[in-house]
């Protein structure tokens, strides 16, 4: 490492004070988010496109640009996951060059979570923290057990009680305090500010906010690098907090202002679904005021937020960007769910379905134009919210173990599969 630090302190979002590098979150003075600052000069001056090209293929690879001082004690994998140019989704949605970044597939807990969590864990470790804790829709509390474990922590996860089974599953089988609390997430995230108060635990999303939001940076360095360099000109990205939209736009803009890549236009828009929509709809209102959902009603549970604590940051972000917002019904996240899968081989959650069918409505209303480059972040894994899509693919024919049984079954579609094979010959 360097003798410079490139990450030299917290600094606020509101009125630019600097605070050290500790587990606070919120400035003294006007309550304004804290946000990870760092020395660009330094970093320009050490950062090239080979150094990143020749490290591991994880999100270490972007070094100077997180917020840690040493190498991550947790997760040491985490990152990296294949963008898909997923041109037989593109001629569905009608549109000329489209990108899938699919984080259904990031290490180890098939959620772009993990890369939240690899930041404020590591971190945490750092501040010598030795219990860690979150309050979760769901990934976030499989991510949080699954590296605590693994990083010999004591993890303490606290979710709404009426969550995904699997994704309840997916947090207890690593041994950590799973604690369902009867209410939705804000409830949770409420109780949890309180405990981290009294318990002085290390919260990876309250207290260690500004090191855990870093995190997602990766996900858009990531993008530019896949694409050669260069940043879509529109990327569409599911919004809870609003975190990841505001943190995508900021590595894109970090690799610009260090000198790996020309700054070029670009727009963030952002996806939720009808049931949980504060920020989508405060966008398409016109106003950055965010009008709380205090009950929020749809089967996209990872990103029912109905208080979004950048809510107001993204807002912004899309306004500053020309970018835009929409919502979906529960019945178009299914749709999407199956569009993704039947053209590009992908089973994504819920929140996945938000985004391409939000993406869909943007390109169809003309807010995202058909000729320029798209990509969808696709953020969790289908495995885990599969009550949402059971029943709603249909089921296997079943028969006996019999050719006779088989052949009555294809009988039917037998012209079907000859045309298909006189057709690839
Ligand atoms: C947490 C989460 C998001 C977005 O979260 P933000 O709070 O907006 O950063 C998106 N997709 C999935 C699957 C998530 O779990
Ligand atoms: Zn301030």
């Amino acid at each position: 490492m360097s003798d410079r630090p490139f990450f030299s302190n917290l600094k606020c979002r509101e009125c630019g004070r600097l605070y050290p590098k500790e587990a606070i979150h919120i400035c003294e003075f006007d309550f304004g988010p804290l946000e990870a600052a760092y020395d660009y000069d330094a970093i320009s001056a050490s950062i090239s496109r080979a150094a990143i090209e020749s490290r591991p293929k994880s999100m270490w690879r972007y070094r100077e640009l997180l917020p840690i001082d040493g190498a991550p004690t947790v997760g040491a994998q985490v990152g990296f996951t294949p963008l898909v140019k997923a041109d037989r989704l593109a001629a569905r949605l009608g549109v000329k060059e489209l990108y899938v970044k699919n984080d259904t597939v990031n290490y180890p807990t098939l959620s772009f979570k993990d890369r939240v969590v690899y930041v404020a864990l590591s971190r945490a470790c750092e501040l010598g923290f030795k219990v860690v804790a979150c309050a979760s829709t769901g990934n976030l509390a499989n991510s949080v057990a699954a590296n605590a474990a693994a990083a010999g922590l004591t993890s303490y996860v606290l979710i709404p009680s009426d969550l995904e089974r699997s994704k309840v599953v997916n947090s207890l089988v690593y041994g950590t305090n799973v604690i369902g609390i009867e209410g939705p997430y804000d409830q949770v995230n409420r109780l949890c500010s309180e405990i981290a108060g009294k318990y002085g635990w290390g919260f990876v999303n309250v207290n260690l906010r500004p090191y855990y939001a870093e995190g997602s940076k990766s996900m858009g360095f990531e993008i530019v690098e896949q694409l050669g360099w260069k940043t879509p000109r529109h990327t569409v990205i599911p919004m809870a907090s609003g975190s990841l939209l505001t943190k995508i736009h900021k590595a894109y803009t970090e690799f610009a202002k260090v000198g790996i890549i020309d700054a070029e236009p670009f727009s963030v828009h952002g996806a939720q679904a009808a049931g949980c929509s504060p920020i989508s709809t405060a966008l398409k209102k016109g106003t950055d005021i965010v009008k709380p959902v205090p009950n929020p009603q749809t089967i996209v549970k990872s990103l029912a937020i109905g208080t979004p604590a950048d809510g107001y940051y993204a807002i912004r972000t899309m306004k500053e960007t020309g970018g835009s917002a929409e919502d979906c019904t529960d019945e178009e996240v299914i749709e999407g769910i199956k569009l993704l899968a039947e053209t590009e081989g992908i089973f994504s959650e819920t929140a996945g379905g938000t985004t391409v069918a939000c993406a869909r409505k943007l390109i169809d209303s003309g807010k995202i134009p058909r000729d320029e480059s798209i990509v969808l972040c696709i953020t969790g894994h289908g495995l885990k919210t599969q009550e949402a899509i059971h029943e709603k693919c249909g089921a296997p024919r079943v028969i006996k173990p019999s050719l006779r049984e088989f052949d009555a079954l294809v009988a039917g579609e037998l012209a079907d599969l000859a045309k298909l094979e006189t057709a690839t010959v």
